[in-house]
């Protein structure tokens, strides 16, 4: 099919590297990719330390493009956010989170908490809270059994807009969690200014084995604990740093070490399995 604008090889042979024709030819697909359902969401299993078991997981969407292959986050959702994209892509990501709670207690399986990730740039759509309220009521889930994912980055800027946001996602029961923990310029008064009911402390902390490292995981748990707030650790990926973690008494964990991002239905089998016990 040929699309609009310069001919693609023509565009190819005008002196473009490859990164950037890519780039190019992603943003004028991201806008189709949602009609013809090429986006999918993986899911990322949890662990809670105390009960020893999957309780929840994170929701990280993909891209399945036509021609290039299997696109991650990292690379289309700045380009969502550029091209104004992403106030949709987050209305699609939750709308297939809610299908898939409800896919899933209906097939009998005991329900899973189901976290989403929020991107900075849809905090600026006026209409975000009301469409997430409709979508979480159309498809009749549980709010408890969600929980929003919001960056440092994101509670830098229009913090009073995001602030109103977040207490109202709050009073409907929905969690909400501080995402990459740590990695932005003032952690601290966020936890102060914004009532959150989780952290997750950025894979650079448990990645780097440092003493430094460590003792600032030590000292954000304990802070957590006194706030009333849960730790999730993320980017756990050896043994070593699995039982590090399990010792410093974090919440919960997550990383390849106990599950990478799985498709739906192996998701499903994970579960199955640790239900078989
Ligand atoms: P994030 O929210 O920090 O998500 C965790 C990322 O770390 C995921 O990458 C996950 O696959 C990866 N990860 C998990 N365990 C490990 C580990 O043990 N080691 C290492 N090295 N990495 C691990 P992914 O899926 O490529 O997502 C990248 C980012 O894209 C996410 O980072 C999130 O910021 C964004 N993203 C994903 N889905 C969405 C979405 O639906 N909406 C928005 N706005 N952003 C999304
Ligand atoms: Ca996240
Ligand atoms: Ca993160
Ligand atoms: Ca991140």
């Amino acid at each position: 099919a040929k699309r609009e604008g310069m001919d693609n090889y023509q565009l190819y042979h005008s002196g473009l590297n490859l990164q950037t024709y890519r780039k190019f030819m992603l943003q004028n697909d991201l806008r189709k990719a949602l009609e013809r359902n090429e986006l999918i969401v993986h899911y990322q299993p949890r662990y809670v330390v105390q009960e020893k078991q999957m309780m929840s997981v994170e929701a990280l969407v993909r891209w399945n493009h036509p021609d290039w292959g299997l696109i991650y986050p990292g690379e289309f959702i700045p380009i969502a956010e550029e091209t104004g994209m992403i106030g949709q892509i987050g209305k699609w990501v939750v709308e297939a989170v809610c299908k898939q709670w409800n896919e899933w207690k209906g097939k009998g399986l005991p329900p899973v908490r189901i976290s989403v990730n929020f991107s900075g740039q849809q905090f600026l759509h006026k209409n975000m809270e009301e469409e997430m309220k409709s979508i979480i009521k159309k498809q009749e889930v549980d709010p408890t059994y969600l929980e929003f994912e919001i960056t440092e980055s994101t509670l830098m800027s229009n913090q009073s807009a995001v602030l109103k946001m977040i207490n109202s996602f709050r009073n409907m029961g929905i969690k909400i969690s501080i995402d990459d923990f740590g990695t932005g310029y003032s952690s601290l008064s966020y936890l102060r200014k914004y009532p959150v009911d989780i952290i997750k402390i950025d894979k650079s902390f448990v990645q780097d084995h440092s003493d430094e490292s460590r003792a600032l995981i030590t000292a954000i748990i304990t802070l957590a604990s006194q706030l009333k707030m849960k730790v999730v650790v993320e980017g756990v990926e050896t043994n070593e740093q699995w039982e590090a973690m399990k010792a410093m008494k974090c919440d919960e964990i997550q990383g390849y070490y106990f599950s990478r991002p799985l498709p739906s239905l192996e998701l499903e089998q994970f579960y199955a399995r640790q239900l078989e016990g």
